[in-house]
Parts: structure tokens; sequence; C-alpha cells
């Protein structure tokens, strides 16, 4: 509440100011909140601030173009409802291409009949792709259709936290008839629960007695159900039974229709030069494309200058030049491969020619290659001293048999999907 009529004024000189309500309003966020508001803009902003000052101003005759709109994110986070749903991420406001078709089609499917199409979803792609945006879309159309229904969204991580939690205040029983008497569970990011033996267990009874009961289960991952590591088979078994949908990089056009769709939302006219100027330089990560027209949004908000492809290049030339060093480099690609086929390093380097080790092999010099412009002598190198011809016979295998194979084709999507999603970690 307290960030409620809070908005920017003004950024100049590493400075920003501030817009709050009231006096009152504006001692309390100097004496409690300066740190993390300036953090929080840093990075949303992604600028250089040194400095927030506080001034009492009232922001309906200030910014009367972006009607409640605000684009700074409210730390209290207002647009969440009973169900704990983004308002946010509705169908209306995905936008479907060639990339995401299936899941789209299929979270449709299920919000129409929970329970009964398809139990459970599972969804999975890489990172800023719409995972978290359907499972929203698909919990906010439910409600709307079914309001009676017992709705939770919950992330893997604090399903985990609950029943860590749980069992050291030993309120297991609360925990359990909390997710085991509900009509649709939608569990964000599932492989968080890789390694964790216990929240495996609980989540294996929850995901059974719902099931039993006919319940809607909505699963989203990184990654395919049999990829998961660490991971008990009973339960990644259980995640195929439904319906698996992948969701892969949107592509340029998908790109450019998001790009004006957000834009749209504000109010605001995009020159085609600028979308594209986006939508060319950005292109493995939606929340990326986002972040971009966002700063756009808020320096023109602040300054008053007209959005067109000079101001966005002098903008987002730091946003473009990060986008492009998520690139990884082999040792990088090396790791996502050995983890995605659960091959170790020495089977990948060394001289075993069997199918489950020479695959992945040939996808990391494939990827190496393709993705990375390593020349096929240095990858030779690299794989502990191969014949280079070895690499080029690879490298055109995965080329080829990917034509075909629509599961080697897929796995290498995900690939590429994880790897600049690990460069970005770093
Ligand atoms: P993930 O959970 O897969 O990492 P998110 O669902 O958080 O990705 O999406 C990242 C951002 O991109 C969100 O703000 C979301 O609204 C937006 N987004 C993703 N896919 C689409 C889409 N198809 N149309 C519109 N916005 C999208
Ligand atoms: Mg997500």
């Amino acid at each position: 509440m307290w960030f409620k009529d809070t908005f920017i004024l003004e950024i100049s000189d590493g400075r920003a100011l501030i817009g709050v309500p009231n006096r009152f309003n504006k001692k309390w966020l100097e004496d409690k909140y300066r740190p993390e508001i300036l953090e929080t803009l840093k990075k949303f902003l992604k600028i250089e601030l040194k400095g927030l000052e506080f001034v009492v101003a009232n922001r309906s005759s200030l910014r009367p173009r972006t009607d409640d709109q605000s684009i700074i994110p409210n730390a209290d986070y207002q647009s969440k409802n009973d169900h704990n749903l983004s308002q946010d991420y509705t169908f209306e406001t995905f936008i479907v291409g060639k990339n995401n078709r299936l899941a789209y089609a299929a979270a449709g499917a299920i919000a129409e009949s929970p329970g009964s199409v398809y139990n459970p979803l599972y969804l999975y792609g890489g990172v800023g792709l719409g995972k978290t945006h359907l499972l929203h879309a698909i919990g906010q159309d439910i409600a709307k259709r079914k309001p009676g229904l017992k709705i939770i969204y919950a992330s893997a991580e604090s399903f985990t936290n609950e029943f860590v939690k749980a069992l050291s205040t030993k309120k297991m029983e609360g925990f359990k008839n909390r997710y085991r008497n509900i009509d649709v569970f939608l569990v964000d990011d599932i492989q968080f629960i890789a390694g964790k033996e216990g929240t495996q267990e609980e989540f294996f009874h929850t995901f059974n007695t719902l099931h039993q009961k006919k319940r809607q289960i909505v699963l989203s991952s990184d990654r395919m159900p049999n990829k998961i590591p660490e991971t008990a088979q009973r339960l990644t078994s259980r995640f195929g039974w439904g319906m698996v949908a992948d969701l892969q990089p949107p592509d340029f056009e998908t790109r450019a229709a998001i790009l004006e769709r957000k834009a749209e939302k504000f109010k605001i006219e995009l020159p085609r030069s600028v979308t594209e100027l986006i939508a060319e330089r950005i292109t493995s990560n939606i929340r990326d494309l986002e972040g971009a027209l966002n700063r756009l949004i808020s320096y023109h908000l602040m300054t008053k200058e007209p959005i067109d492809q000079k101001m966005a290049e002098e903008n987002l030339e730091d946003f473009f030049i990060a986008n492009e060093s998520q690139r990884p480099g082999p040792e990088g690609v090396i790791s996502v491969v050995s983890d995605y086929y659960q091959v170790g390093k020495d089977d990948l380097f060394g001289p075993k020619r069997t199918k489950e080790i020479v695959l992945p092999r040939q996808v990391l010099m494939y990827l190496l290659r393709n993705e990375l412009s390593v020349s096929f002598s240095k990858i030779a190198r690299l794989l502990g001293g191969k014949d280079h011809t070895t690499v080029i016979h690879g490298c055109q295998k995965i080329e080829r048999e990917s034509r075909r194979d629509r599961t080697l084709k897929k796995d290498l999507s995900l690939l590429k999907a994880l790897l600049y999603q690990e460069g970005q970690s770093i």
C-alpha cells in the first residue's frame, strides 16, 4: 500500500525523482524503502542510478496517457486476486505463434473442461517463453468460468518451502488438506524438486490424490519429464500421462506482434523500424523483449522524447550487447549437453561408440559448430583429440537427422534454450 500512487517523475544525472502522494508516505518510503526502491529501479530500467529523492506530487496530472497501468511494478503486487493469479497473464494477452500453438491450444482445452481432457498437462520450454503466463491464464480462465472451483498456483519452490515448514512445525495435516482438496493445481518450474526426495514423496501423493479425483494438474518445467535429473521415475513417468506440450522461442513475426501488443497496452505507437530493431536483436526470450520495450517507454514518459529508431538504438545499446553476451562459451555448451543427456564428460570426450554416447557427442559437436561457430579442428581438440573428419561427419549427421527426427529436433531447440538460459546466470 505504501507504493500506491508512487511514480517516477524524472531521472536525470543519475538521480531519480519519485513522486509520492503525501508527506507521511514520503517519510515512510525515505526511511524504510530507499535502498529497495533504488535497486528495483536499477534492475527494472537497467540504468545507473546513484540516488533517489522523494517529492509530494500528484500522478494524475502528470501521466494521463498511461491510465492506471503503472509500468513500475507495485511492490505489494496489487494485480493478484484471491487465487494468487496475476491478472496480467491471461489468454487474451498471450500472442500465439507457431512456437507455442500446441501449448496454447492444450491450455485452452483444459481451461474449458478441467480434469477431463489431459491430466496432467505438462508444459515445457526455455526461460522467458511464457510458461508462467500460460499457467496463470489457465487459472484465470477457469476461475471465470467456474467461480466455485478451488485453484492453487504454486511454484515448485514454494511448495517445497511450505512442505519443509509444515514438517518442522508439525503442521503436516494442514499442508495435506490444503493441497489435496483443490480442483486445479498449477505447479510452476517443477524441475525444482530434483534431488529433493522428501518433497518428491509428498508431491507424489498429492499428485495421485488429485489425479484419482480427476482434479486438473498442470505442470511447467524447463525440460521434458524424462530429462529432469535426480527425480524418481515413478514421478517423471506420471508427468507424461496426459499431454506434454512445448514452448519454443518465437519467430520474428511473433516477436514483432508481441512488441506491438505490449506497446498498444501503454497506448504508445511504436514505429515499425523500432519494432523491427528490437525483434531482430532480441531473439531467444520474451521477457527480454518486454524489458527492452519497457525501457523505451519509461524513458519516453520521463523525457517526453519520441520513440524512434535513434532513441531506441541509444537506449538499448547495452541491452543488445547483454543479450549477445548471453551466448555461452564452449564450456557452457559442454556442461549443458552433459547435463541434458546425463552423460559424463569422460564419456563425451572418450572413445566409447555406443549409441547412448555417440548421439550426445555429435549433438555437442553440432551445437559448438552452429551456435558458437567453433572451427572443426578446434572442436576435434576440445573433444579430446578426435579426428576433424569425425567432427564434420558428426555435424552433418545431426543436421540431416534433425530434419526428419522430431525428437532430435525438439532436443536441439530445448538445448539451445537451455544454453542461453545458462549464459544468463553466469
Ligand atoms: P517463463 O515462465 O517461461 O520463464 P513467463 O511466462 O514468465 O516465462 O514469460 C515472460 C514474459 O513474457 C511475461 O511477462 C509474459 O507475459 C511474456 N510472454 C511470454 N510469452 C508470451 C506470449 N506468447 N505473448 C505475450 N507475452 C508473452
Ligand atoms: Mg516462469
